[in-house]
């Protein structure tokens, strides 16, 4: 006798929901989009335990009569598309017609919906799947659709729940996608929505905030007031993108989204695209803050690729690509990129921009400052002298007298140095000299100092005078307290101030220089990445790294004689100064002999 069966309709929606129900975030997901689909202009999340318990969607959009509401949860049904036509052209969010089903075969479901011609609303009951009969009730226009205790009964499946604090940072992640989705799409009117946790409001958008206003209530203002604005309209495509400005670059490109068409993706060449937009403007291992919608022909474009939507496939993917690299590199280059005055004092807009992208730029800007260098010190006569050994014997003597006019610029050694364009030190060495990066070698030297401490014990820290407060979403609450021990070893403390928000009262003395609240917040970011944080010592590492650099002096500060001597008797004690922790050079060196044989003096 065979073996095959044809599975029953229950079994077939719970294999459906392996793949669309995840966890309470993709019930989320699934419910809102089907109240946006539904035309509505309102919609209240409210879930319990992080969801585990209770999820709760009410809209207020065009509702289900008593035939419909038995139909939406049978698998396979739909009304967003007749025929396979419509398949190539898909402009609502759903279309699959199986999320419903696939919810209703997992939890106990009650929804509630009202058409605005019928007289009263209409309930329905579900129990994994085991569905109950249709009975008039009372209910506003609109639709609520409760599910309680997602994988009540599928042990395997809700073992793998996490706790209520990570659950509800996947729901608040999912709130913000349609969130911003929503305020980006340009046909569509913008929604009033709320999200409650525990009875608790943890958002409240209004319908009529700008987007500048939506962006800072759902992140912060910092990030809404340092985004630049730009859009393009060219060969059927339009993209309309909000640019983060480097000051605001995060170590992960969770803050990166990417509409299409009001929904929100992970696409591969939009990714790669931004990234390269942004070479040579952010360092190699920082990503930008990037909000970027597009909207394209639906026909030119594949939704039906992923059970839940997220990747898409477009029929002309190199054009998208070139087109979103074209829109973003042509705004930030000829944009003036500082803000608040924590960048380095220096010119500014496309040229600056130009001089430290390509490796071209960066020698002439070095080769300035030599010659720069050597017009400001040489003395006057040497012009009218002639190269005799005589007048050459007499050149020394000036150039000498000429420096110790200067005299803080030479150590107690003898040697000398110099600060140029103050970021590079040229210093004399026994052959020749070197060009010192001021900024790498610091590094690298801070985070020699950082990896004894912290490999002695905790760091030593110094209290605020006033506590600096940060904003954290209750994901990130969950990493402070999961990773309090490093926090302490750290020398950060850090303490819970009202609802969603900490802080810092006391931070490490060695870095003391860099600012607390942006360090904290890059921290985050770091133990929230997945790919770090599974190895402590990468983990601590690159914590080490990242305190290092914000710590390190800057290119473009001025330094003291006595700082300079410091820094190049650190260079002489550190363990391994030749590169910066990222693995940069931090100094160039020239010998006595190779500018001869550049002279041709042999
Ligand atoms: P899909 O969204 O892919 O069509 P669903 O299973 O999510 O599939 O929903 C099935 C159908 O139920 C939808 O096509 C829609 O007609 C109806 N429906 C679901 N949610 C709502 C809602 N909030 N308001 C009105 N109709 C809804
Ligand atoms: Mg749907």
């Amino acid at each position: 006798m065979g073996q095959i069966k044809v599975l029953d309709e229950n079994m077939i929606n719970m294999i459906a929901a392996g793949e669309v129900i995840e966890r309470p975030a993709s019930v989320v997901k699934e419910l809102m989009e089907n109240s946006i689909d539904a035309g509505a202009t309102k919609i209240t999340v409210s879930v319990e335990d992080g969801g585990r318990k209770l999820i709760s969607v009410a809209d207020n959009g065009c509702g289900m009569d008593a035939e419909d509401l038995t139909l939406a949860f049978e698998s396979h049904t739909t009304s967003k598309i007749k025929g396979s036509a419509d398949l190539l052209g898909i402009s609502t969010l759903g279309f699959r017609g199986e999320a419903l089903a696939s919810i209703a075969s997992v939890a106990q479901v009650r929804a509630v919906s009202r058409t605005k011609d019928s007289l009263c609303a209409y309930g329905i009951e579900i129990d994994c799947g085991d569905k109950g009969d249709i009975t008039p009730c009372s209910g506003d226009c609109g639709t609520t659709i409760q599910i309680r205790d997602l994988f009540y009964k599928m042990p395997g499946r809700r073992k793998f729940l996490k706790t209520a604090n990570t659950e509800i940072g996947h729901i608040i992640e999912q709130f913000i996608r349609i969130a911003l989705a929503n305020a980006f799409a340009a046909e569509a009117a913008k929604l009033d929505m709320t999200l409650i946790h525990n009875g608790k409001e943890l958002y409240r958008l209004a319908a009529r905030q700008t987007l500048h206003q939506r962006i800072a209530d759902l992140f912060s203002s910092e990030i809404a007031d340092n985004l630049i604005e730009t859009e393009s309209s060219e060969k059927g495509l339009h993209i309309f993108t909000l640019l983060g400005k480097p000051d605001i670059s995060r170590t992960n490109n969770n803050l990166q989204y990417i509409f299409l068409n009001g929904r929100f993706i992970r696409d591969k060449f939009i990714s790669h695209a931004i990234k390269e937009a942004y070479h040579g403007i952010l360092e190699p291992n920082r990503f930008p803050v990037v909000f970027l919608s597009i909207q394209i022909p639906y026909s030119e474009v594949d939704v039906n690729v992923h059970p839940t939507k997220i990747e898409v496939r477009f029929y002309n993917a190199n054009l998208v690509h070139s087109q979103v690299l074209g829109c973003i590199r042509e705004k930030l280059l000829s944009s003036n990129l500082e803000t608040g005055g924590k960048l380095p004092a220096t010119s500014g807009g496309t040229e600056q921009i130009a001089a430290t992208t390509s490796p071209h730029g960066r020698s002439q800007k070095i080769a300035d400052a030599m010659a720069e260098f050597f017009q400001k010190y040489r003395p006057v006569q040497t012009q009218q002298l002639s190269f005799s050994a005589e007048s050459r014997a007499e050149k020394s003597q000036t150039t000498y007298e000429a420096a110790a006019e200067y005299p803080a610029h030479s150590m107690q050694n003898g040697k000398k140095f110099l600060q140029i364009h103050d970021s590079f030190i040229v210093a004399e060495t026994d052959d020749g000299f070197a060009i010192i990066d001021q900024h790498a070698l610091h590094e690298r030297i801070v985070y020699e100092d950082l990896v004894r401490r912290t490999s002695a014990g905790k760091l030593e820290s110094q209290k605020l005078l006033i506590p600096e407060i940060l904003e954290m979403t209750d994901a990130q609450a969950d990493l402070v307290k999961a990773n309090a021990e490093l926090i302490e070893k750290l020398g950060i403390e850090l303490t819970p101030f009202g609802h969603q928000r900490y802080a810092v009262q006391a931070f490490p003395t060695i870095i003391a220089n860099a600012g607390p609240i942006e360090f904290v917040r890059d921290l985050l970011d770091l133990l929230d990445n997945k790919e770090i944080n599974s190895d402590s010592g990468k983990l601590l590492d690159e914590i080490l790294n990242m305190a290092a650099c914000k710590a390190a002096i800057k290119a473009g500060q001025k330094l003291s004689d006595r700082e300079i001597e410091q820094l190049l008797a650190d260079k002489d004690a550190a363990e391994y100064a030749a590169r910066c922790p990222h693995g940069r050079p931090t100094t160039i060196k020239f010998t006595i002999s190779q500018l001869e044989k550049q002279f041709k003096r042999t």
